[in-house]
């Protein structure tokens, strides 16, 4: 049995975990943590493994206390800046406790997200087009940031990025390693996502939609059970997948 505690317990996404977790036979939920409950509640419950889907400005500071006292975490919170990564990052490098902190724990994403990085070596130009549920904190998702980092790695050449001119400020969306990004918020949305490639005289549509939260639980099980064999911080699913 792996004994798990889930911060965030009262947001959509941490009442689906802990609704799974407690249908999972393999697991144990032993700590619920909602906003202003003591962390310390994770150590009195020998939780093993934390589960974190809070907000952009409460995650380092859990993933911080789950270092310190020795408890794997899986980490879905987006929106972490990079100097509090950096900061995480090196505070589990001499700690024997894994993190993984992934942006999207649905598999139909991962494999977007790894098409994406393919088809980047055969074009010069790409645009995401991300739509989100209303109630999104953070802007772009942790999912485009991601697909746009990933596709820009091992690249030599910059992207071809027509600017043109903006007579609404924004319209042309937002830069990130040379990405445009545009993201939608609309009511209705749950997590979607579209990378288009531009060549010459043809598109390529990658495309992925959550069309509900279920579709991130078999991604937040699998990391559950196998972050006890990552040490220090691993961004991304596809580590834990045989892709
Ligand atoms: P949500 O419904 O707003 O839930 C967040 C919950 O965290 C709320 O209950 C909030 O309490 C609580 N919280 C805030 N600070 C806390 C703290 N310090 N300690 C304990 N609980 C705290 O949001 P959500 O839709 O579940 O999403 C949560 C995060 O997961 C977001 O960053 C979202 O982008 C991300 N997400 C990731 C994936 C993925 O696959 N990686 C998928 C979906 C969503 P209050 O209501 O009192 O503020």
């Amino acid at each position: 049995m792996i004994n798990v505690g889930v911060i965030g317990h009262k947001g959509r996404m941490g009442a689906a975990v802990c609704a799974e977790v407690e249908a999972d036979e393999e697991l144990d939920l032993g700590a619920r943590i909602g906003r202003g409950d003591p962390l310390d509640a994770m150590l009195d419950s020998g939780a093993q493994v934390a589960v974190e889907f809070t907000t952009p400005d409460s995650v380092a500071e859990n993933v911080r206390f789950c270092i310190e006292h020795g408890i794997h975490a899986v980490v879905g919170t987006t929106g972490l800046s990079s100097e509090d990564l950096d900061d995480l990052s090196r505070r589990a490098q001499s700690s024997e406790v894994g993190v993984l902190i992934a942006p999207n724990f649905a598999l139909g994403a991962v494999l977007m997200m790894t098409f994406a990085q393919k088809a980047a070596r055969y074009y010069d130009a790409v645009e995401i087009i991300e739509r989100h549920h209303e109630k999104k904190f953070d802007s772009p998702s942790g999912t485009a940031l991601r697909t746009a980092s990933l596709m820009t790695e091992g690249r030599t050449a910059e992207w071809n990025m027509p600017a043109g001119r903006e007579t609404v400020s924004g319209s042309r969306g937002g830069d990130s390693k040379g990405v445009h990004i545009h993201s939608v918020r609309l009511p209705g949305s749950v997590a979607h996502q579209e990378v288009i490639f531009g060549g010459v005289g043809e598109t390529l549509t990658i495309r992925h939609d959550s069309l509900d939260r279920s579709s991130f639980m078999p991604g937040v099980l699998l990391a559950i059970k196998r972050v006890d064999t990552l040490r220090g911080v691993t961004v991304g699913l596809e580590h834990l997948l045989e892709i």
